[in-house]
């Protein structure tokens, strides 16, 4: 578990399937969340399908200061 640089908010580091591009999460599963967390520990992005799946939503869209992540990005 590491933290965000900008609001320190605890997040979980995973790498999206098929990209290799880590992005951070929120650690706490959402229901309907858009970013599902698979069983081998990397991430794929649905926005709807099984319902049974872990969701979680990316800290991006979460982060109170997401605007600093933009512009130091
Ligand atoms: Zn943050």
């Amino acid at each position: 578990m590491s933290s965000c640089r900008s609001c320190g908010a605890p997040i979980r580091w995973v790498k999206v399937a098929g990209t290799g591009r880590s992005m951070p999460l929120d650690p706490d599963p959402v229901p309907g969340g858009n970013v599902w967390l698979l069983a081998d520990g990397t991430a794929e992005i649905h926005a709807v399908g099984d319902p049974t799946a872990i969701r979680h939503v990316s800290h991006f869209a979460t982060c109170p200061n997401a605007n600093q992540h933009r512009r130091t990005r």
